[in-house]
């Protein structure tokens, strides 16, 4: 689905990823762990499309497209969401008119009345525990930590995408919370066996709930360990440092 090949990736002139290769394919959840500041957010960037981050080496090909060069937009009509580890505040935007104007953009060809929409979306908020004010509300204005992740959730329950990466989703939420994002990727991803995830985080906690097919380890901008399910307990035994030591 996703292959990133040979991807050297700078920001402000400073390169942040160096020859990074990763395959993803159709229906698989890897995980990307790493410390802060190895470059999670900027792969999740670089994947989506951010202009901010200019890839020098390699290209990526996302379901046998090239994308390297395409905008954001067009890689999210392909069916790529990224969900922000810091979603901004849209002042003026509210929820449901985000959530209608980002579907009928990637799904153009559906098209479903505002009221069979609204009834969808208002089922999605019961399943995440939101209240029906939330939907005009303007989208992240003075949100809560959780009510940021949550709504990142109704935007891929509602725009159903393809390949789903998701940045540090799990970083600030209660036990409880966790649970319900655990929840709500796992149902995500029992509802298309095609769909794929890119789970980032720096803790083992989400993947003991979700569990993923293959684990990377990101330090310094370039993937040091990959494996199964099983290296999340083994970074979590051994810390980030061990990695860190053998990288120059
Ligand atoms: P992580 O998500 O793993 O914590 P990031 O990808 O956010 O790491 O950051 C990797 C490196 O890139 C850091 O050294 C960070 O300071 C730098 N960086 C990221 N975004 C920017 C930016 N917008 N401007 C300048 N430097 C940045
Ligand atoms: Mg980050």
């Amino acid at each position: 689905m996703l292959n990133c090949t040979n991807l050297s990736v700078s920001i402000k002139k400073k390169t942040i990823l160096n020859d990074l290769s990763l395959a993803i394919a159709p229906g698989s959840v890897h995980a990307i762990m790493g410390p802060n500041g190895s470059g999670k957010s900027t792969l999740a960037h670089t994947i989506a499309g951010n202009p901010l981050y200019k890839v020098t080496n390699g290209d990526m090909q996302f379901r046998e497209k090239t994308i390297t060069h395409l905008a954001p937009h067009q890689r999210a009509r392909l069916g790529i969401f990224l969900s922000f580890q810091q979603p901004p505040a849209i002042p003026g935007l509210k929820v449901l008119l985000l959530l209608k104007e980002a579907y009928r953009a990637l799904h153009p060809k559906d098209d479903i009345d505002t009221e069979r929409f609204q009834q969808q979306v208002e089922q999605y908020l019961s399943l995440l525990r939101m209240d029906r004010a939330f939907l005009y509300r303007n989208c992240n204005e003075g949100f809560s930590g959780g009510e940021r992740k949550r709504f990142e959730l109704l935007q891929l329950l509602v725009l159903k995408p393809k390949f789903i990466i998701l940045d540090e989703i799990d970083s600030g939420l209660d036990v409880d919370a966790l649970a319900l994002v655990a929840r709500v990727v796992n149902m995500l991803r029992a509802q298309d066996d095609q769909r794929s995830f890119l789970i980032i985080t720096h803790y083992q906690r989400i993947l003991d709930h979700v569990q993923p097919d293959y684990v990377h380890v990101l330090c310094d901008g370039s993937i040091v360990d990959s494996g199964d399910a099983s290296l999340v307990h083994q970074v979590d035994q051994k810390g980030y440092d061990a990695y860190k030591q053998n990288t120059p």
